[in-house]
């Protein structure tokens, strides 16, 4: 059997990876217009940081080539797909350098293109958006690098994840002064509530500044000075904006026999099939079902991408029939000094989903006396069903790495469709010198279970 993935990044490289491993007899050929294979596209930040200099940009990427070929994939690089051909099974290729066009047949396409930058229509900016720098790929981190590290003066659009991770990043040199941008209420509204945002905004030292409730709209020249200006005809000087919004599915190349979603996400069923039976699509090109209660949700992440690809191959393979399982959108990050995680779904949403749930929240503030945690502090929120006592969603704020690992522990658990009754039955390994003198999770759910 031969499978075509066309894009060689987070979720082309796993189904590669997986499909060699299910069918070992198959012929996996891996496209990718680039000379570049899954790339870190937050790795301007650890530049940044001083883990790799942006000499070293391939530092960011998480396989090699080589690598792959040694698994018996074949890949072909600076190789770009410029039509597909499902009545004939069949993809249009081109060589980057030489321009030459060739053709390969298939019998299961992995559509893996992922996503690019917003159009400009989107953010409704005219020809200025051109002036916003952006980062996903080494080529724009070399150049969004090279204006930010010079720029005193930064403004980051957006303030969700991927801007707060660079802002954290920027602020570490003193003589940077950064501004957020953001149309909502308060940073990190997709995955905290404000009770938990409210932390994490303590951390921040005042040299962020953030404009929240305002709308970017465009970066201006006036003279020599870029000039940001958000709708509401509200403005302010910038040596440099950047955008940290999540691009959308790349679909230029898919032709109209395959069906897309209303919001340009392609569809798939459970088996991240496409509406042609012998292609799939996976990553940033498609939504996954999140919770229990909301059918699909695009969840551009890497940890979903890969997810995608494993359901692909699986159903490829004929090793399970079973689908993807639901995703509980689980992230884990480290922002201004503070260790967060957050899964399911917040007290916010579930007003707007109109589920009774209640939340509870403890703050820890001690670990052990053998492994002491200086300043350690553990802010932990739950959110259950009502009635049920079913658990629904997490978010905690911690100080300590190893503890933001107990976020994983509340994904199963969410998964599993458990109840807080349920957590109390956790088994813990102890071991003094690296566990707390007590079971977080256990006493923060007898105390919510008292209200
Ligand atoms: C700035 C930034 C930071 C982020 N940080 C994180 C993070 O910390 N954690 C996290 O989980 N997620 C993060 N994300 C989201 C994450 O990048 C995506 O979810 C992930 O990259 C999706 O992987 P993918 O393989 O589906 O698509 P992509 O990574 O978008 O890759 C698609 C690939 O397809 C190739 N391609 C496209 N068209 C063609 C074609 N016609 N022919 C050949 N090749 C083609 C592209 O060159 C590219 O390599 C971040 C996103 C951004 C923008």
């Amino acid at each position: 059997m031969r499978i075509l993935i066309i894009g060689g990044s987070h979720a082309g490289i796993s189904a590669a990876k997986y499909l060699k491993s299910l069918i070992p007899t198959s012929e996996v050929i891996l496209i990718e217009q680039t000379n570049v294979l899954g790339f870190i596209p937050s790795s301007i930040n650890f530049v940044f940081d001083q883990v790799f200099s942006i000499d070293n940009l391939d530092k960011g990427e998480v396989i090699t080539s080589e690598q792959l070929q040694s698994m018996g994939i074949t890949v072909l690089l600076k190789t770009r797909a410029t039509e597909l051909r499902p009545a004939k099974q069949e993809v249009v290729i081109q060589n980057s350098g030489t321009l030459s066009e060739s053709c390969l047949s298939y019998d299961i396409l992995i559509l893996a293109m992922g996503s690019s930058k917003l159009a400009i229509a989107e953010l409704g900016v005219g020809t200025s958006l051109s002036r916003v720098l952006s980062y996903k790929n080494p080529y724009e981190t070399k150049q969004a690098y090279e204006k930010l590290s010079s720029a005193q003066n930064i403004t980051i659009i957006g303030a969700g994840l991927i801007g707060l991770e660079l802002a954290t990043s920027l602020a570490k040199d003193p003589t940077k002064k950064i501004t957020i941008v953001e149309q909502m209420g308060r940073p990190l509204f997709r995955y905290f509530d404000p009770d938990m945002t409210k932390i994490l905004l303590s951390a921040i030292p005042p040299r962020v500044n953030f404009r929240l409730g305002e709308t970017f709209s465009g970066l201006k020249l006036t003279g020599d000075q870029k000039v940001v200006t958000t709708c509401g005809d509200s403005s302010f000087p910038t040596d440099a904006a950047v955008l940290a919004l999540n691009p959308r599915p790349t679909i230029d190349l898919i032709p109209t026999s395959i069906e897309l979603e209303f919001d340009s996400t392609v569809k798939v069923n459970k088996h991240m099939q496409t509406t042609d039976p012998n292609i799939y699509a996976i990553g940033d090109l498609v939504k996954v079902p999140f919770g229990s209660m909301v059918e699909k949700a695009y969840l551009p992440l890497i940890s979903i991408a890969k997810k995608t690809a494993l359901a692909a191959a699986r159903h490829i393979s004929g090793s399970s029939n079973r689908g993807i399982t639901e995703s509980q959108r689980t992230i884990g990050t480290f922002l201004f000094g503070l260790y967060m995680g957050s899964t399911g779904i917040t007290s916010e949403e579930s007003v707007l989903l109109n589920i009774e749930t209640q939340a509870f929240t403890k703050k820890i503030s001690y670990f052990s006396q053998v492994n002491y945690q200086d300043r350690f502090s553990l802010t932990l929120k739950i959110i259950y069903d009502a009635k049920k006592h079913t658990i629904l969603g997490t978010q905690l704020v911690t100080s300590h790495r190893e503890t933001l690992e107990l976020i994983t522990i509340f994904a199963q658990a969410i998964s599993d469709k458990k109840c807080l009754e349920d957590l109390l039955d956790l088994e813990n390994y102890y071991a003094p010198q690296l566990s707390p003198n007590s079971n977080f999770i256990a006493e923060t759910i007898l105390e919510a279970l008292k209200n």
